[in-house]
């Protein structure tokens, strides 16, 4: 008899058997429909082997079998039992995360019909008449569907009207990725001839001065734009000549000028393929380090300072990579925050690159996972975040793990806690492809894994075209405010800054990493400060709503009138926000627009575009966010940065704050002054003599990641060591402290000092659950044994009964 080993998406661990029914075709990487548990729940789950081994107790047999071929292939199995392995979580855990939703079933699996399909004629079988209940009643559970179709097991007809795409899984509503659109201008047909110019010029000089002066700048622009001739978009020619729509509203209606929309990110038919740039002599140099040290080694650290062209180095070696059939992934930390660079990538490359996130429109997701799976023709260049790493890659050469460092690579919530960039390197040893990764400032585990030899590295160290570096400096606040030179939280160098780039109508980042507008409120009499009800925190003061919020659990309240201990009305405001920063901007700049960019103001999709969009086009003069204006941004306009308040950064209760600081700052910094403008960047900060920041000023990396290394060695931080965060959760105080408590003891029985804690972290209680943390280093070399340990101590603890109620949280190499 055959058996089949499954993998069922649940978190729960273990592997299961399964029977195969006799004459049914049940290969690895096929799902199959089984029942699961007591109530007989149906999941489809992933064959990961077929063996003639009975299980000691009696397997229940597969109901059926759901696909013709497999859908997942070998390496994909072993990435996801690397990740199980070293994250400490479920091979079911991993499943979820890395199957598209349209592709994971279960009884519970909601089926709607797809929206994105037109009306088809009524089918005469069994499943119109699902379809019929499906277009009544919204939405059915495969169970539902089951019971209407007359099927034990409805999986494999509902997988194939899944097929068909009559009917799609229902997911969690996410907003959709809707391309946004660029309005261009060009010159109309009629008015593209050197004598109809003339006319123009010529007519419009007598009577319409402001028209004429708008032609011009049109003339001047389309002329140095090389890529794409005669078009210029629409914001970005009102904002360059200075002038109203209304200017433009008659030229187009008198015929000389035309207006179009296209996709953003899609570049002008006559811009495709373009060639590859010609590389500079650093380039090239760098490039060849790349390569020759790719020769011997799986994995090559890149570090080029911002706007050194890294993409160009990476586009020479995607395009050696698919020449001859390979495939390449392209790794970015955040799809939303760059769209620049799939734009730069799409001119390059055109339709030989697909992009693949997880707010992709889910059956487009499903598709191309298909399309791979079958080894269909599908685009052999995949950009994406970090779910791209699951897809199932045949050929697979190259992966480019652009801006390294950022945090933004691991994930947070639910298991797998995974690191895209870790695990990247990973996929790419089991097909044998190299690995790249690349980063201004690279993180300190890569530049270890550089310095000992483990990965090749290559360094390129001037910005393209030799601009030069941005010019940083320093405004001491203490003293600033000694001498009463502050305007609200802005320093009068500050203030000069953006006011010089005004003048020049270039634009200005402001950073400061706090949202809200004062984080809290506070008595003046006895020092008391409203909390949140549910959760250990103060909240914070949002202005625009006027509501105070709980960043943690999202709970809004009432602004107090008085203060909630002694009945003072005498409340005050302390620390600062973004949206006050932005009001009190208002302020000193009258003039000037500004927009804010931070989770309040870009809770959808769109409105993150319409402020990019706007930025770029010269919209918007000020720019204020938290750190997501440190990402991706390359404004050729912006010549100015601002970071309000450093100290904050470099406060923070955790081993990497000193090198997320450094990163931040140094980011944001690069910035400024790309192409022809000359950067200008001012730090503002309490502790102005802060060695950290003194190695910003000097652009100093490598200088930071020597200091760095030396403070981690010697207290055995990670690249020396490895870390894992355990967090234990309940609503009895009580019982998470001794269930931590008794952790703890069982895990200092071998690892000794190398486990931390107990803690009671500084923010306790979260959603009406205590918390305690426990932090245990492993040791590089013997890692694995170690979490094995830890996972047996986990098991041991967890299975007294007093304890078996508290959850645990598990984040391997937390970030
Ligand atoms: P990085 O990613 O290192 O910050 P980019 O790749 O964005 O830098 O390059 C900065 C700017 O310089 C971009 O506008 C890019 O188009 C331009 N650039 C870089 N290298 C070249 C090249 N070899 N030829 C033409 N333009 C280049
Ligand atoms: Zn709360
Ligand atoms: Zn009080």
């Amino acid at each position: 008899m055959a058996f089949a080993d499954v993998i069922l998406p649940l978190a729960v661990p273990g592997r299961f058997t399964f029977r195969i029914p006799t004459g049914s075709d049940v290969r690895p990487g096929m799902r199959v429909a089984v029942p699961f548990g007591r109530g007989g729940k149906l999941y489809g789950g992933l064959v990961r082997g077929v063996h003639e081994d009975a299980p000691a107790t009696a397997a229940r047999e597969i109901l059926s079998v759901i696909d013709e071929a497999p859908i997942v292939t070998e390496e994909q199995f072993l990435l996801w039992e690397r990740i199980a392995e070293h994250y400490l979580c479920t091979l079911g855990e991993v499943m979820i995360a890395a199957l598209p939703g349209q592709l994971t079933l279960s009884s519970e699996t909601r089926i709607i019909v797809n929206p994105f399909i037109a009306d088809e004629p009524r089918r005469a079988d069994r499943s119109g008449a699902l379809i019929d209940a499906l277009v009544e009643r919204e939405a059915l559970s495969m169970k539902e569907a089951g019971e209407l179709l007359g099927l034990k097991d409805p999986m494999p007809a509902i997988k194939r009207l899944i097929d068909e795409g009559v009917v799609i899984v229902e997911e969690e509503l996410r907003e959709a990725w809707k391309p946004r659109t660029v309005t261009y201008v060009k010159l109309s047909a009629a008015a593209q001839s050197e004598e109809a110019l003339h006319q123009w010029f010529d007519r419009l000089e007598k009577k319409a001065p402001k028209q004429l002066h708008l032609l011009m700048r049109y003339v001047e622009l389309s002329r140095c734009m090389s890529d794409a001739p005669f078009e210029v978009e629409k914001n970005k020619l009102l904002h360059l000549s200075n002038s109203s729509p209304a200017a433009l509203k008659p030229l187009v209606e008198k015929g000389l000028f035309e207006l179009y929309e296209r996709e953003a990110g899609v570049p002008a038919p006559a811009a495709l393929g373009k060639d590859a740039p010609r590389l500079s002599a650093a380039q090239a140099e760098a490039l060849s380090n790349v390569r020759e040290g790719l020769r011997t080694k799986e994995v090559a650290l890149l570090r080029g300072v911002t706007s050194s062209g890294k993409t160009e180095l990476y586009t020479t070696l995607i395009d050696e990579a698919v020449h001859d059939g390979g495939q390449v992934l392209y790794l970015l930390p955040e799809i939303a925050l760059t769209a620049q660079i799939i734009e730069r990538l799409r001119a390059r490359f055109g339709e030989r690159i697909a992009v693949y996130h997880s707010r992709m429109a889910p059956h487009e997701r499903a598709a191309l996972w298909m399309r791979m799976a079958r080894g269909e023709s599908a685009p052999p260049i995949i950009v994406g975040a970090r779910s791209a790493l699951f897809l199932p890659y045949k050929d697979l050469r190259l992966v480019v793990v652009d801006e390294e460092h950022d945090p933004s690579y691991k994930q947070h919530e639910p298991a797998p806690r995974y690191h895209a960039r870790d695990m990247a390197i990973v996929l790419a040893s089991l097909h044998r492809a190299k690995t790249l990764l690349g980063s201004a400032t690279p993180s300190l585990e890569s530049r270890y894994n550089a310095q000992s030899g483990k990965y090749a590295y290559a360094e390129l160290l001037t910005r393209y075209g030799d601009v030069a570096m941005p010019a940083i400096s320093i405004v001491d606040l203490r003293d600033a405010a000694r001498r009463k030179q502050m305007r609200g939280h802005f320093s009068q160098p500050l203030i000069d800054a953006i006011d010089a780039a005004l003048k020049k109508r270039e634009q200005a980042i402001l950073f400061q990493n706090r949202r809200g507008y004062v984080p809290v409120w506070q008595c003046e009499s006895c020092a008391w400060v409203p909390h949140c009800d549910h959760c250990d925190v103060s909240l914070t003061y949002h202005k625009k709503l006027h509501q105070l919020r709980c960043h943690y659990c999202g709970r809004t309240y009432p602004p107090p009138t008085q203060c909630g201990q002694c009945g003072s009305n005498r409340l005050r405001m302390i620390g600062f926000g973004t949206e006050k920063v932005e009001e009190e901007l208002a302020e000193v700049f009258p003039e000037a627009r500004i927009a804010r960019m931070d989770q309040d103001t870009v809770r959808g999709r769109q409105a993150l575009d319409r402020i990019l969009t706007g930025f770029a086009q010269g919209a918007i003069d000020i720019l204020v966010g938290t750190q997501m204006v440190t990402k991706g941004l390359d404004f050729d306009q912006v010549s100015t940065v601002g970071i309000l308040s450093a100290d904050s950064l470099m406060r923070f209760p955790d081993f990497r704050a000193h090198e997320r600081a450094f990163q931040l700052m140094a980011q944001v910094a690069g910035r400024s002054g790309r192409r022809d403008k000359p950067g200008n960047v001012i730090i503002q900060a309490y502790e102005a003599r802060h060695p950290i920041l003194d190695l910003v000023v000097r652009h100093d990396v490598e200088g930071f990641h020597q200091r760095e290394l030396e403070h981690r060695r010697a207290h055995g931080y990670p690249p020396f060591m490895r870390v894992l965060a355990l967090s234990l959760k309940h609503r009895s105080e009580e019982r998470v402290a001794a269930a931590a408590g008794d952790l703890a003891t069982v895990l200092r029985e071998r690892l000794g000092e190398r486990v931390l804690g107990p803690d009671i972290p500084a923010v306790a209680w979260v959603k009406d659950r205590h918390l305690r943390n426990l932090l245990v280093k492993l040791r590089r070399s013997a890692h694995h044994e170690e979490k094995l340990f830890v996972r047996e101590c986990i098991d041991r603890v967890f299975a007294q009964p007093e304890h078996r109620a508290v959850q645990l949280m598990a984040d391997v190499d937390p970030m």
